[in-house]
């Protein structure tokens, strides 16, 4: 997706802060470095369950990059396809990115935000339901999977499985 620019810049939603650290990210997930040293910006994950957080990372861009870049190719493929055909861009956090259900109108209140960020300012958001998580998450490969699942491990212990977001929330921006 390379149509940021059409994105006016705002000051980042309290939606997208920490919740565990209650103010906004401030080092990134993996590495540990300030998230506002990176030009090419960094990009938060959320996921809920009912009112709750249930997991939340955000990612400077070079991890970014270097996770997406051990998904397999194939796998990397697909869900660039799966995106461009069935994501809309540009619906903001408040639909579903992908069946653009309104989030007030989730059978069950639970989804995932995304945002792209460069230093303070939200670029872009969006927001993928629970049930097109699930259909996305079986695109891809066993291999990516596993790696998704080796950086929850190591960043995130004691994680429940079913309470991850899935990799192709990664592959999104
Ligand atoms: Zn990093
Ligand atoms: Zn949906």
């Amino acid at each position: 997706m390379d149509d940021l620019n059409e994105y006016t810049p705002q000051p980042i939603p309290e939606e997208f802060h920490s919740e565990y650290e209650e103010r906004p990210f401030l080092t990134c997930t993996r590495c540990g470095e300030t998230l506002s040293d990176f030009p090419e910006g960094f990009q938060i994950a959320k996921v809920f369950r009912r009112e709750e957080v249930v997991f939340e990372y955000a990612i400077c861009s070079p991890c970014h990059t270097s996770m997406i870049d051990e998904f397999s190719m194939a796998s990397r493929q697909t869900l660039e396809d799966y995106y461009n055909a069935n994501m809309t861009p540009g619906l903001g956090a408040g639909s579903c990115g992908i069946c653009q259900l309104p989030r007030k109108d989730l059978p069950q209140n639970e989804f995932s935000l995304g945002a792209a960020c460069v230093g303070s300012q939200l670029l872009e958001a969006f927001m993928i339901c629970s049930s097109c998580m699930e259909v996305s998450n079986l695109l891809v490969s066993k291999q990516t999977q596993g790696i998704w699942n080796d950086f929850i491990d190591t960043n995130f212990p004691g994680v429940p499985e079913d309470s991850m977001p899935c990799p192709t929330n990664v592959g999104l921006f």
